[in-house]
């Protein structure tokens, strides 16, 4: 197959690339929905293809195809020369120095997704549907499930040196629920997925049709919330959220192009002294984590606030170079189709000393917030999500469940709100849909106090 790829980087140079990348991508998925117990849909695929990337009188040109023949690919690499060479040279593209991939890189995993039987996978899912509904019983109207896994494989290389090899398995789900309330239909959803074989998929399932399954429980006797201000404690998954949203704000594209929150605020003071988040696609086998990233370049744990200190962002090779900074490996793609962006893997806050129920404990009036979806920001607007579940606390207890609670934080604010950090995180998951690629994050987050939430119905 490389042999292809050599080919694409010496036409390139040749025809006037002073920069040149290949992409050779193989993907194998199988997906399916659930509603209850029945299947809606259902797809096995195999999809492979080659993109190739250069730069011609500073300007970029992307091109990719699915036909790996040798004419194909010729012609793809001339098609990335051409629309490089339209832009006319308006354009001042350079790439900061990097440390780039050298050999080959595997993920762990125990079953391959490719040799398990679809009614297999199937059976495992249904396990948690009938989880849920012995958990949740009557209360449970109906459960959605949407399943993918995939087996993939990256070859990189590149004009400056790189030469990489990552492959791996990955499975994702999104469970939802439907549940009846007095006051109607309760809606949630949670989504999980991590870098592994089927060997995980079932304890997974387990676990989030347990707490969803709850969730519905006590969603059938919340009442409603209080409105204004409140004492917030989020929940690790909650805060993952947040911290998400927050975490584009530091990638350097948006920096660049003035929608950070964070922009100009380098070496200044932006949260409380004890918040120290870093970003790292290197932690073994997170969903979030990559060998090294769209642009061939090894990924770095990369401090972003340092005990409440702005200290850097993430970067792509462009955008390092354009602020002055060192490429971290965060350009990601979603596939050979399409050009790497900037992008988080893993966004990690450091744990602190707190136990959840001690935070819980020492709070006399606020409200728990566990877990959130439909995180939005502007960057540098408010933050706003709805809560999957939220309780009162009274007298450090969680006193009674509170429905539909809307929750809306300025993102600095907030970060100079924060009162105390615990010791434990989840992971918050999701599959990022920035600039209309979709993208395995995480968020590392421990569950965490702060003040002055602004709470609403
Ligand atoms: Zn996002």
């Amino acid at each position: 197959m490389m042999e292809l790829g050599e080919l694409a980087l010496r036409l390139a140079e040749h025809i006037g690339a002073e920069y040149a990348e290949v992409r050779y991508q193989q993907f194998e998925r199988a997906a399916m929905n659930l509603k209850g117990k029945e299947l809606t849909g259902i797809i096995e695929g195999v999809d492979e293809g080659i993109g190739v990337r250069v730069i011609v009188n500073g300007c970029w040109g992307f091109s990719y195809t699915h036909n790996l023949v040798e004419e194909e690919v010729e012609k793809t690499v001339k098609r990335a020369v051409k629309l490089a060479k339209i832009q006319g040279g308006k354009c001042e593209v350079k790439l900061a120095e990097a440390d780039l991939a050298k050999g080959r890189f595997q993920f762990d995993y125990k079953i391959d997704p490719r040799s398990v039987d679809l009614n297999d996978k199937i059976s495992i899912l249904v396990k948690g549907i009938e989880n849920a509904n012995e958990i949740a019983g009557d209360k449970l109207k109906s459960v959605d499930i949407s399943y993918f896994d995939l087996w993939f494989k990256t070859h990189f290389l590149s004009s400056d040196g790189a030469d990489a090899v990552q492959s791996g398995a990955r499975f994702y789900f999104a469970f939802r629920v439907y549940g009846l309330t007095s006051s109607g239909v309760f809606y949630d959803s949670e989504r999980f997925g991590m870098i592994a074989g089927i060997e995980k998929l079932e304890e997974a399932i387990i676990d989030v049709s347990t707490r969803m399954a709850k969730r519905v429980v006590n969603q059938s006797k919340a009442e409603s919330p209080p409105t204004g201000p409140v004492i917030a404690i989020l929940e690790s998954r909650a805060a993952g959220d947040f911290f998400h949203e927050m975490g584009h704000s530091f990638e350097a594209d948006s920096v660049i192009r003035g929608t950070s929150a964070f922009e100009g605020l380098k070496g200044k003071m932006v949260a409380v002294g004890n918040l120290t988040v870093y970003e790292d696609p290197t932690i073994p086998n997170a969903w979030g984590s990559i060998f090294f990233d769209d642009e061939g370049v090894k990924p770095k744990k990369t401090i972003l606030i340092e005990n409440g200190v702005l200290r850097g962002y993430i970067h792509s090779r462009e955008t390092a170079m354009r602020l002055g900074e060192k490429p971290t490996g965060h350009a990601r793609a979603e596939g050979f189709q399409y050009e790497p962006i900037v992008r988080m893997g893993n966004v990690v806050v450091k744990p602190g000393d707190w136990r959840e129920e001690e935070l819980i404990s020492e709070t006399r009036n606020g409200v728990y917030i566990a877990g959130a979806r439909g995180g939005q920001t502007t960057g540098k607007g408010p933050f706003q999500f709805q809560a999957s579940e939220a309780f009162l606390i009274r007298n450090g207890e969680l006193a009674k469940p509170l429905r539909s609670v809307g929750v809306s934080m300025n993102i600095l604010e907030a970060l100079k709100n924060i009162e105390a950090i615990c010791k434990e995180a989840n992971y918050y998951i999701t599959l990022c849909g920035k600039g209309g690629q979709r993208m395995a994050v995480t968020a590392l987050v421990p569950t965490m106090k702060i003040k002055k939430v602004i709470i609403g119905g």
